[in-house]
């Protein structure tokens, strides 16, 4: 038994339920279950400064090079980008996308993580922002 095994508090069968389940989920669920998850549960509760889980996306080697891209994969090749809540305050009845795409990007102006939604009115996953993608 290696360690993953021996910390999880309940049994293999229960993990691969769990995950055949969240992999069941449409997408719209599937990102509001997270994020439930990821508003109330914090990495490490004894930290002194204030963490976040939240969902990201890892761009590898782009087909597409344009300038922005370019400067956001930077020596890595890599580019992570944050996936932010839907901003159910605002008016999303007219922009809401059933989210089974990623097209709308952005970067939060308080915290300048680069995002990445289905949305276009978006809640910064990591300050809380709202901030319009495009
Ligand atoms: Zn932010």
């Amino acid at each position: 038994m290696d360690l993953r095994q021996r910390t999880l508090k309940f049994s293999h069968v229960e993990q691969q339920e769990l995950v055949s389940r969240l992999l069941e989920l449409p997408a719209h669920d599937f990102l509001e279950v997270l994020r439930a998850v990821f508003e109330t549960r914090v990495p490490d509760v004894e930290s002194r400064v204030e963490q976040k889980f939240f969902l990201g996306v890892a761009s590898i080697k782009p087909k597409l090079t344009p300038d922005r891209l370019q400067l956001a994969f930077q020596e890595s090749g890599i580019w992570l980008q944050a996936v932010p809540y839907v901003n159910w305050n605002a008016d999303v009845a007219n922009d809401y996308v059933v989210p089974e795409g990623f097209y709308e990007f952005g970067r939060c102006s308080t915290c300048q993580i680069d995002l990445i939604s289905s949305q276009r009115k978006a809640i910064c996953p990591v300050c809380g922002s709202n901030v319009p993608l495009t």
